[in-house]
């Protein structure tokens, strides 16, 4: 398939909506990472993803709105709590788990009889979905099992030759997948961190962290969100996370220095006195939520065999890197 590859200028965003329309696939961007977006409500369309991703089909998809209005045409019961959450973060990284209208297909939720839905705020995003005028399905735009495109170059290697068209848009500023949360009566219930953080819920209602957060879920396990118990974002390199301080990091890394491994650090000087290659994602943790992906494709290409990382924060955006980062690492922590 010919891949087009569109510009961010009205008859860019005329073309894609035309493909949306016409039941075809087209990466977009989005604050959080790119995504690859159907009309959510056309059954076919959706498969189409779910065969350029490779993805498996219990694994449900986002779908994202343009206007607050556009809630209740999707989920039949809207509770007071999620319009809350909605007039605090949306437009923004904040996905709500809701039950489903019927007229959602179930390809789209997964077979669940909820349903996902963010309003992003990139404004070519929402320009895309205003045109088409239904809501799009988007879930990141990679090959299920490698890690999450925030540029346009990621989609296109992934992507060029499987999908209609791709819009080549900003980087994304966040980088890393939007916050996931349910509602558990009057709590809000996290069960993917991402930039709108556990903390900042807190100030809307009681918020608890789902264990599928930070804990390693098999297959089969029950879970809220499926997409958590799926072998994620995983670099070709062997990833350990060095849970540490910077001392006892250089301590570790000279004694287990090999052939072939690289080190992923906050900064340069982390890597005083060390001999061995290291690529820097960032010393705030939104930083490292902007850059953590590109440097999972970076240390592939440079071919690193090992990788030992410094470890994020576990509280605020520094939780989502976190969350990343285990599932780059398979759940590998050396706690120092
Ligand atoms: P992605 O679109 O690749 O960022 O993945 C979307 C993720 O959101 C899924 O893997 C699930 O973990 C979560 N999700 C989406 N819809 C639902 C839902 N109806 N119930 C629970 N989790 C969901
Ligand atoms: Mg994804």
């Amino acid at each position: 398939m010919k891949t087009e590859i569109l510009g961010t200028d009205g008859a860019s965003l005329d073309r894609a909506a035309e493909l949306l329309t016409g039941g075809e696939v087209v990466a977009v961007p989005t604050e959080t990472v790119y995504g690859l977006a159907a009309n959510a409500f056309d059954e076919n369309a959706v498969r189409r993803i779910f065969e350029a991703k490779g993805r498996p089909a219990d694994n449900p998809l986002i779908v994202h709105i343009a206007d607050i209005a556009e809630l209740e045409k999707l989920s039949p019961c809207v509770p007071d709590i999620a319009y809350r959450c909605a007039e605090a973060f949306w437009a923004g990284p904040l996905t709500m788990i809701l039950p489903k209208r019927d007229k959602i297909p179930s390809v789209t939720s997964g077979g669940l009889d909820t349903v996902g839905i963010r309003m992003p705020a990139d404004t070519t995003a929402r320009a895309i979905i205003k045109r088409c005028g239904f809501p799009l399905a988007a879930p990141s735009a990679n090959l299920s099992g490698s890690p999450s495109p925030t540029t346009f170059r990621h989609v296109y290697d992934d992507m060029n030759g499987r999908i209609s068209a791709i819009v080549d848009g900003a980087d994304s500023s966040v980088g890393v997948e939007s916050t996931v949360i349910c509602f558990d009566d009057n709590k809000i219930r996290v069960l993917r961190p991402g930039f709108i953080s556990p903390e900042e819920l807190s100030g809307i209602a009681d918020t608890v962290i789902d264990k599928g957060v930070l804990e390693q879920l098999g297959e089969d396990a029950v879970v809220r969100s499926p997409g958590m118990k799926y072998k994620h974002y995983a670099p070709k390199a062997d990833v350990t996370i060095i849970d540490s301080d910077r001392d006892s990091f250089r301590h570790y890394v000279r004694k287990n220095l090999t052939e072939g491994m690289m080190l992923l650090v906050f900064s340069k000087d982390d890597c005083e006195g060390l001999d061995a290659d290291f690529i820097e994602y960032g010393e705030t943790a939104e930083d490292q939520a902007k850059k953590l992906f590109t440097c999972l494709r970076t240390l592939d290409e440079l071919g690193a065999e090992r990788v030992l990382a410094r470890c994020p924060e576990k509280s605020g955006v520094g939780l989502a890197v976190y969350n990343r980062l285990l599932r780059a690492a398979g759940f590998k922590v050396v706690k120092l």
